[in-house]
């Protein structure tokens, strides 16, 4: 049984800093798994920018982000084990691992679990009927436009305006779809404001359903764009309540709309197949 001082379970961000920290710290035996065939976890998928400011000083795309991190992982001498699927982690200290090769085994000192975290399906939500056909949660969404290149209709109703609703609302109409609406049932929009004014503003300007917000609490201005819950300037006036307002039709991508400066930049054509550091890290054959 192959035996590691450090067991690190998920190559995603989480998993890849605690790797290089680990060997940046003085741990000399490290292995690395995950079940997908490249690390970088939800990274990929995510073509907008807005990752790396910390690490890098930097506004990257999830990729590219996911690039730099794998990079500095293959200055190190961590084992990445990928296609591995962790079953049991049992309390002999010894974690069980699925992949092509068979069922296999590693003995562990210390274990890190960067598993990453699971949307809640659309079977957990109050949704009406028992065949939700067409529904998806945004992640899905993400994944099956970036990553795998399908069509999901044609007109698109998002609940919800956190980032990735946002986010996906510009994705939606770049892909050349209707986006109906995004829907919020709280009086401003969730995610950060700085999707907002990329997403939002500059896509569809005014999604035609969209839930008032109020006038009396402006955004700040040395609000440093990424505030949550910052309020926009409310156009259709209303507070928690109202009746959603009818307001100007969604502008199309292709249809004239001219995005604004800084626009994040899954504004750029979509690339097929994904250029992933798969071959940078030290993997077994
Ligand atoms: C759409 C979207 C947009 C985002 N935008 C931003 C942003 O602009 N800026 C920002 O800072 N953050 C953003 N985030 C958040 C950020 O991407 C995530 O918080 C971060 O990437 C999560 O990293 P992680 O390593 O914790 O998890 P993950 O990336 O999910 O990685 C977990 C890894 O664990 C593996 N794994 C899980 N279970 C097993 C198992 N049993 N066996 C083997 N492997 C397993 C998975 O395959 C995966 O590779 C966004 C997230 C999403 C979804």
């Amino acid at each position: 049984m192959e035996k590691t001082e450090l067991l690190i379970i998920g190559a995603g961000a989480a998993g890849i800093s605690a790797a290089s920290a680990a060997w940046e710290a003085g741990c000399r035996d490290a292995v690395l798994t995950d079940r997908l065939p490249c690390p970088g976890g939800i990274l990929p998928q995510c073509l907008h920018e807005g990752f790396g400011l910390a690490a890098f000083g930097k506004e990257l795309t999830g990729p590219a982000y996911a690039e730099r991190l794998a990079d500095g992982l293959a200055k190190t001498g961590v084992r990445f084990l990928p296609g591995r699927e962790i079953l049991a982690v049992t309390k002999e200290k010894t974690a069980v691992l699925s992949g092509s090769g068979g069922v296999e085994e590693i003995r562990f000192e210390r274990l890190i679990l960067a598993t990453g975290s699971r949307e809640r399906t659309a079977g957990s939500l109050p949704l009406a009927g028992t065949r939700p056909a067409g529904i998806f949660t945004a992640g899905q969404a993400q994944e099956m436009i970036n990553l795998r290149h399908w069509q999901l209709g044609r007109r698109v109703v998002i609940l919800g305006s956190g980032d990735l609703g946002m986010i996906l609302a510009r994705r939606f109409t770049l892909e050349g779809k209707q986006v109906l609406a995004v829907l919020e049932q709280n009086a401003q929009y969730g995610g950060m404001a700085r999707n907002y004014h990329r997403c939002i503003e500059a896509y569809q300007k005014l999604s035609p359903l969209h839930r008032g917000v109020p006038h009396s609490a402006p955004l700040s201005p040395d609000d440093p764009g990424d505030s949550r819950h910052a309020p926009h300037h409310g156009r259709d006036g209303g507070g928690p309540g109202q009746r959603l307002a009818r307001t100007s039709p969604l502008r199309h991508a292709g249809h004239g709309h001219r995005p604004r400066p800084g626009a994040g930049s899954d504004t750029r054509p979509r690339k097929r197949g994904m250029a992933l550091p798969c071959r940078k890290l030290q993997q077994d054959p």
